[in-house]
């Protein structure tokens, strides 16, 4: 029987001490990040908030990802940025690769098609 390739440690890896920085990064707004790239990030919203290019932001909120009224699950964005319009978009920062987001992110779009969904990575 062919061993399987996959190897149940790495999966652990981001509970650790993560590539980007230390785990627990805090930002200026005095946020706990993940990592200092996501929380350098905050920094910048928080610099497009006082420059008055976008209204707010939310960090590390979660959406439902419903499918005929049924919760298939949670995803949990970095931010929620509320434009000067009103609009929202979700920004997801990211500096590794997860195996469930990609799914987690076409849920998100098929279900939220009025939201954009922008990811940001290094
Ligand atoms: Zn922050």
């Amino acid at each position: 029987m062919k061993r399987s390739r996959i190897n149940p440690v790495s999966n652990l890896r981001r509970f650790g001490k993560s590539k980007y920085g230390n785990k627990n990064y805090v930002c200026h707004q005095e946020h706990k990040h993940d990592s200092i790239f996501e929380g350098e990030y905050c920094d910048s919203l928080a610099l497009l908030v006082k420059a008055g290019e976008i209204k707010s932001y939310k960090t590390q909120v979660t959406y439902n990802l419903m499918v005929n009224g049924q919760k298939i699950t949670g995803h949990r964005v970095d931010f929620e940025v509320e434009k000067n319009d009103g609009s929202l978009e979700v920004h997801e920062v990211k500096g590794f690769a997860d195996h469930v987001w990609p799914l987690k992110r076409k849920l998100f779009i098929a279900l939220y098609p009025d939201i954009p969904y922008i990811t940001i990575t290094l």
